[in-house]
């Protein structure tokens, strides 16, 4: 499986050791419902396997339901899966590579489309990072028809019940502190090779807005408008496929990074004014060097800049936990800080069912 749903691969899916039965774990008084008297809702990203049989999948969503999950995030399109999920009672949702689009006949056919650094190099053919990295400029309305098409058809199937945006941002202008070794990089400053989009449609679009080419002033990492500028960019792109969604009469909700001062700050990511029905912070505390606790300090802080908006659903990363208690609490922390329910990402295996479902009925 291709992973990830994060910036950058830096882990992989050891899934969580456990170190503690479950069952030793203290409970906490979490109420089955949320102050609203609403049901916890879970949710679960996962690639569809091929392989796997109806049966299996059958006892699987099963199980998923009785422990509290109630939609799966499908990387890809498998009618199977879909429509077994669905006889379990969960929602099955598309998750979509939004703006990293590596397909390969769209970087031969529309280079010009692709996101270009503040040193004019194109993502196209000098990707940041990984090769992998291959961002979409998300100022050109051909971007977004092409994107809009993609979420048209995908929802036109009637086994789809959602659309979920992943990789809707620019590329990261700072990484994750915990991935800087990793890279070899200190991003203690936003770097030219990594502040995207400097392409002529982006300049243009700025000048027309502001009457200032970007590139004439001193420091334009540093211009607010011009953040501002981008921080729209894609807000647009979102609103517009939020509309397609809308149309359909199907939901559509976003992975995002963790928090709204995070997201802003090194993706240009200003998702608590997206027009979303949820979203799923990526609250991996790993990646941040973070304690477990800082789920809960995270997820209080995208809530109340949602102010009711729409619901938040911690995103977490099970090969961060280091045993089963520490799930446990990052659950609690998130479900005490106003989220809506958890989104996991790893490996679901029984004892991590046992812990959600234990969270969420203690
Ligand atoms: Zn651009």
């Amino acid at each position: 499986m291709k992973t990830r749903r994060t910036f950058i691969k830096a882990g992989f899916l050891a899934g969580l050791s456990i170190n503690l039965p479950w069952k030793a774990i203290a409970t906490s008084a979490i109420p089955l419902t949320d102050k609203n008297n609403k049901e916890w809702k879970h949710w679960v990203w996962t690639h569809p396997n091929d392989k796997d049989t109806v049966e299996a999948l059958q006892k699987r969503y099963e199980r998923y339901y009785q422990a509290g999950i109630r939609g799966i995030f499908f990387e890809a399109d498998s009618e199977k899966h879909f429509r077994q999920a669905k006889a379990a009672r969960l929602e099955a949702h598309r998750w979509m590579w939004t703006l990293n689009q590596g397909d390969k006949s769209l970087l031969e056919s529309h280079p010009e489309w692709y996101a270009k650094n503040r040193k004019g190099e194109s993502c196209a053919d000098q990707p940041p990072y990984v090769d992998y990295y291959r961002w979409l400029c998300p100022s050109r309305p051909e971007v977004i028809n092409y994107l809009e098409q993609a979420v048209t058809d995908i929802l036109a199937k009637d086994y789809v019940d959602g659309i979920h945006l992943d990789y809707i941002r620019f590329s990261d202008v700072i990484l994750p502190v915990n991935l800087w070794d990793k890279y070899s990089i200190e991003q203690t400053s936003e770097l030219p090779e990594y502040d995207y989009c400097y392409c002529e449609v982006c300049q243009a679009g700025y000048k027309a807005w502001r009457d200032t080419d970007i590139l004439s002033i001193p420091y334009p990492q540093e211009s607010l408008s011009w953040r501002l500028y981008r921080y729209r960019a894609i807000n647009h792109v979102v609103n517009s496929l939020a509309k397609v969604a809308k149309s359909k009469h199907k939901p559509i909700t976003a992975a995002v990074f963790p928090t709204p001062e995070v997201a802003k700050r090194i993706v240009r990511q200003d998702w608590k004014n997206w027009d979303l029905n949820g979203v799923a912070p990526m609250i991996y505390h790993g990646f941040y060097k973070e304690e477990v606790s800082w789920i809960g300090d995270a997820v209080a802080e995208g809530v109340q800049g949602l102010n009711g908006r729409f619901p938040l659903y911690a995103g977490l990363y099970l090969p961060d936990f280091k045993h089963s208690k520490e799930l446990h609490l990052g659950i609690t922390y998130a479900l005490q800080n106003g989220a809506a329910g958890v989104s996991l990402f790893g490996d679901i295996n029984e004892e991590v069912l046992q812990i959600l479902e234990n969270a969420a009925t203690h």
